[in-house]
């Protein structure tokens, strides 16, 4: 099997023993369920988004689905999206009983084209969901223009893009939701887990309530409490709260993010350097003014390149590093396309990067030495291929 022989796996952790002791701590503390490390995590979380409060979760996918529920969105609603994404993004609006519209992406940056957005609006559009894809923040200026004037919520699937900023405001805290991913692959990691960011603090309560049964007090105080009461379900809710042996990791990775974001974004200097001149599309640097999170550094491996994508990853496979695609598009999934009624030749921007786009290593767990060994294989197989620059 090919995976045995791969040594640099993709999308590697940097898990400190930091960590660790915190797991401990939380194994050995008698409570191991959602209680006082999620309070922190979240503090700590909201603090460094500087918002009122951030609600954790089991997964960007729950963040996304209860930012949508939050909302009121449901059935014969739309939500515009991109057709650029992990069908994540796209399952959580299916999920709340809501319609996606699929549209187009900028060519340059591979997020969601506003001019797009503009042209999908229907009387039944109720919210605008971006992508910050790789960690790039998308036009939020013209996004955030599209909603005040159509009156439609903005929610920000800022899954790559923990540390992204946008002209001096935070990724996640611009629209009126924002949805992160704690998924092993992700900036931070929390094993799976994920936060939720609301502007009104009446949204995230809604949501607080709604991902745990719906009950009118959490279960860390149903139990410490020295005044015993009745908690009542006010709702019909979901379970889709975080763990505190999740939050011990997120404490942790928190506290160390800007110095793993550094790490990343000299190893995404480098390869846009070092890998430049091959006949690859590099991806393009973020405009003055705006923090890119360096989540992925995505190559298109064109024609002029003289190798196709899928052999593209073959050989590097072969030589050991794992890669990723991020993504196929959305119209490129049978399930999608069939309920969706999509067609692939009405995103051709998409089409043509779903079918080119390729992701190599980029972790703060890599070494300098990893990366001068992804520098190689990528020079190698561009030597190998007569039609390469
Ligand atoms: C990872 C990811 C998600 C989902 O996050 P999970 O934590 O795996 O549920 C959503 N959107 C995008 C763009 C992602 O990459």
């Amino acid at each position: 099997m090919a995976a045995d022989n791969i040594d640099l796996v993709f999308g590697q952790p940097l898990i400190g023993e930091a960590e660790i002791r915190e797991v401990e701590d939380t194994l050995r503390s008698g409570w191991i369920g959602c209680g006082p490390k999620t309070k922190q995590f979240e503090a700590d979380f909201a603090r460094y988004k500087s918002t009122h409060d951030a609600l954790a979760m089991n997964s960007g996918t729950s963040a996304l689905f209860h930012a949508l529920d939050a909302a009121g969105i449901g059935p014969g609603d739309e939500v515009i999206t991109t057709a650029l994404t992990f069908v994540a993004t796209i399952n959580a609006i299916i999920h709340v009983g809501a319609t996606p519209v699929i549209v187009d992406v900028d060519e340059t940056t591979q997020n969601i084209d506003p001019v797009k957005i503009a042209e999908a609006i229907t009387p039944k559009t109720k919210a605008i969901l971006p992508v910050h894809l790789a960690g790039l923040p998308c036009d939020m200026d013209a996004i955030m223009k599209i909603a005040k004037a159509h009156g439609l919520q903005v929610i920000e699937d800022a899954a790559h893009a923990i540390e992204a900023e946008y002209k001096g405001q935070k990724i996640g805290a611009i629209g009126d939701f924002g949805c992160f991913s704690f998924y092993p692959t992700k900036n931070l990691t929390t094993g799976e887990g994920g936060m939720l960011l609301a502007k009104n603090p009446v949204d995230l309560d809604r949501a607080r309530s709604r991902s745990a049964h719906g009950l009118s007090s959490d279960a860390y105080k149903r139990y410490t409490s020295s005044t015993f009461a009745h908690y009542r379900a006010t709702d019909v809710g979901y379970k889709n709260n975080m763990s505190d042996l999740q939050a011990a990791l997120g404490i942790h990775q928190l506290a160390r993010l800007e110095e793993n974001w550094l790490i990343r974004q000299q190893y995404w200097m480098r390869y846009r350097e070092e890998l430049s001149g091959l006949g690859l599309v590099l991806p393009c640097l973020p405009d003055t003014g705006v923090r890119h999170a360096y989540h992925l550094f995505i190559l298109r491996v064109t024609p002029e390149f003289g190798e196709t994508r899928d052999n593209f990853i073959k050989k590097m496979n072969g030589t050991g590093i794992g890669c990723g695609v991020h993504f196929l598009s959305i119209a490129d999934h049978p399930y999608h396309e069939d309920r969706l009624g999509l067609n692939a030749v009405d995103y051709p921007i998409a089409n043509r990067i779903s079918e080119q786009t390729v992701s190599i290593p980029l972790s703060a767990k890599l070494t300098d030495f990893d990366v001068d060994r992804v520098v190689a294989a990528v020079k190698d197989i561009s030597r190998g291929n007569p039609k390469a620059k």
